[in-house]
């Protein structure tokens, strides 16, 4: 049917980013300059930061939130002459626009300090990081918070590059997203540059007491001192990782690629900076069994960080086209039925997710107006988007699909990408060739509606199918826990056991389990988490110290979700969710702390 073919309709302002207030379309800025101290005591990054900018507009409008604006200088002749800025109201989504009157300057210079509880940073107590003895600052800046801590035009439509000079306390080391360009421990002073041009979103630092081991030539894990040896040995397949994806869509390229292993409290498994890939520590289960968050976060080189969604709204071409990447990535590597059980895995988890998401939530190109960005994070814009893609290949071959795919990359690198984009660059460059394939795969039906179209790719996993088998049998009393042959069991098939079992199951069956396997002292956070949600919903009282513990040492919001949400539904459950957060909560991340706030109803658990 042809019909299904057309590119979906798009509403006039569906490239216009709904999350900013700047104006790149009057005055745009191209580089970011900034000039910060990192005060431990304070909790502040202060300093300057000077914008390069170009455009017809005399008034320069920048993205804030909670910045403290101590002036504003233009460039005049040689020096500076200070300039009108007014600061507008703070918005509890967006922030407060920063407007500037630059006339015809093509420099900017913005006197500022952030505020200690600024959403994209998080500063660390020496006990909450592996070591105890330094403290630890870190920042978060998908999706709009760079413009927490540095006033720019917080938009993936504007690509900047940038450079740093970062003062930290002696002896601590500062990393970015970035070359860095010179380093001085002794003194605390840091230089950096980034010449090739990032959405804000990509702005990254971290200050710690870290150490760095190689991995291969152009990849290597920055730790804290105790786990950068387990980290390196966990990632050591990243640069075989590196040179697959290269051999699909073209060279990498961005220098370097080093991970970073954050303290627990980090809210995200991973976040894509470039050349330094933030991740958390849960990822190292000891077997190499949950690297396709590595997996992921390196294929963010191509999908997002080269070619980049230019608004929330396109978040999906971010997310599906790197899950699609991930998988392709993982079955080069570890082989075929890996990449099976974990996609089987997360379209799994996707189906359960969409029956309690709203319909408008189960669409790719999804309407944020109105919204926090942060409430697109769903399995929809990265599972869904991967089956979409998963899909088109299924109907056209790898033949085809990879030099297609390729070419979208060489065709938007270093751009900003919208959905009608990518559906006319699809339509044009391989649909309007497939007239056969255009009729089966509705770009309308896929892009612009809830729900799973009839015709997509389903993962079959053969080996989580026998595990499945044997978790049937056992809850049916056919077989006895320590029948059961798990020597050969990873992360995944673990997932797909305890995901089979009934939800009622009863603690005393939960006893069986743990007395044979050991669950509640996993040491998998995957497994661990997993098994706590399944613990609570059974009221099995023995994980109950657990549970605590996991909640008040892990800040990775995709567990600490599940397992306050399942807490609270039960009046005792709440009261023991409400007591946990109260020690918990300073630990966490502002984002976290936004999601968990809600779950548990801080607001009322606070009043008398
Ligand atoms: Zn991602």
């Amino acid at each position: 049917m042809a019909s299904c073919t057309s590119i979906p309709p798009v509403a006039e302002d569906a490239s216009r980013d709904l999350h900013s207030y700047a104006n790149p379309s009057q005055v745009r800025v191209s580089h970011v300059e900034m000039d910060l101290t990192a005060d431990f005591e304070r909790r502040n990054l202060s300093g300057t930061c000077t914008l390069t900018v170009a455009g017809d507009g005399t008034e320069l409008v920048l993205d804030t939130r909670d910045l403290e604006i101590g002036g504003v200088d233009v460039a005049d002749g040689d020096g500076y002459a200070p300039a009108e800025f007014s600061l507008g109201d703070s918005d509890p989504i967006l922030g407060s626009p920063l407007r500037i009157r630059r006339g015809t300057a093509d420099t900017v210079r913005i006197d500022y300090s952030t505020s200690p509880s600024a959403s994209g940073l998080q500063w660390l107590e020496p006990r909450q990081t592996a070591g105890r003895k330094h403290p630890f600052l870190y920042t978060q800046s998908q999706a709009i918070h760079a413009r927490s801590w540095i006033p720019v035009q917080d938009t993936p439509a504007v690509r900047v590059t940038y450079g740093a000079h970062i003062r930290v306390p002696p002896g601590l080391r500062a990393v970015m997203s970035a070359e860095t360009a010179s380093a001085d421990a002794p003194s605390g002073n840091y230089r950096f540059r980034m010449p090739m041009a990032i959405p804000s979103y990509l702005i990254a630092l971290a200050v710690g007491d870290l150490a760095f081991e190689p991995t291969g030539e152009r990849t290597g894990v920055y730790a804290e001192p105790s786990v950068v040896r387990a980290a390196a040995k966990e990632f050591e397949d990243t640069e075989a990782m590196m040179r697959r994806v290269e051999e699909l869509y073209g060279p990498y390229r961005w220098g370097r690629y080093d991970i970073l292993v954050l303290p627990p409290a980090f809210p995200f498994g991973g976040m894509e900076n470039p050349r330094l890939t933030f991740v958390s520590p849960t990822v190292i289960a000891g077997d190499k069994s949950l690297v396709s968050l590595i997996a992921h976060e390196l294929a963010h080189s191509w999908s997002g960080n080269l070619a980049t969604n230019a608004t929330w709204r396109d978040f999906w071409l971010n997310e599906g086209f790197t899950v699609y990447i991930e998988e392709r990535i993982q079955e080069a590597v570890y082989g075929p039925e890996r990449a099976a059980m974990e996609s089987s895995l997360e379209v799994a988890a996707l189906k359960d997710e969409m029956d309690e998401l709203a319909a408008r939530d189960q669409i790719l190109h999804v309407d944020l107006a109105d919204r926090d960005p942060d409430d697109g994070f769903t399995g929809v814009p990265y599972i869904k988007g991967a089956m979409f893609l998963r899909t088109i290949e299924d109907n056209v071959g790898r033949d085809v699909f990879d030099p297609f795919l390729r070419s979208y990359f060489e065709e938007f690198a270093f751009r900003s990408v919208t959905t009608a984009q990518f559906a006319e660059y699809l339509e044009r460059n391989l649909l309007a060739n497939r007239p056969d394939v255009a009729g089966e795969v509705s770009l309308t039906e896929w892009l612009e509606r809830p729900g799973l179209p009839t015709v997509r790719h389903e993962p079959v996993s053969d080996a989580l199918e026998a595990v499945a088998k044997v978790a049937g049998q056992w809850v049916a009393g056919a077989i006895l826990a320590r029948e059961i042959d798990t020597s050969n069991w990873t992360t995944q098939h673990w997932l797909r056991f305890l995901r089979e079992l009934p939800v009622d199951l009863g603690a005393d069956r939960l006893v069986e389990l743990d007395d044979v396997f050991g669950l509640t002292s996993a040491g998998n956070a995957e497994i661990l988490c997993e098994w706590l949600v399944l613990s609570t919903v059974n009221e099995y009282a023995a994980a109950n110290g657990t549970v605590e513990e996991f909640l008040t040492t892990v800040g990775r919001r995709k567990f600490l979700r599940p397992l306050y949400e399942q807490l609270v539904k039960t009046e005792d459950g709440t009261v023991r969710a409400r007591a946990i957060y109260r020690k918990a909560r300073p630990g966490y991340h502002p984002m976290a702390v936004q999601s968990i706030d809600r779950i548990v109803d801080w607001d009322v658990a606070l009043s008398p």
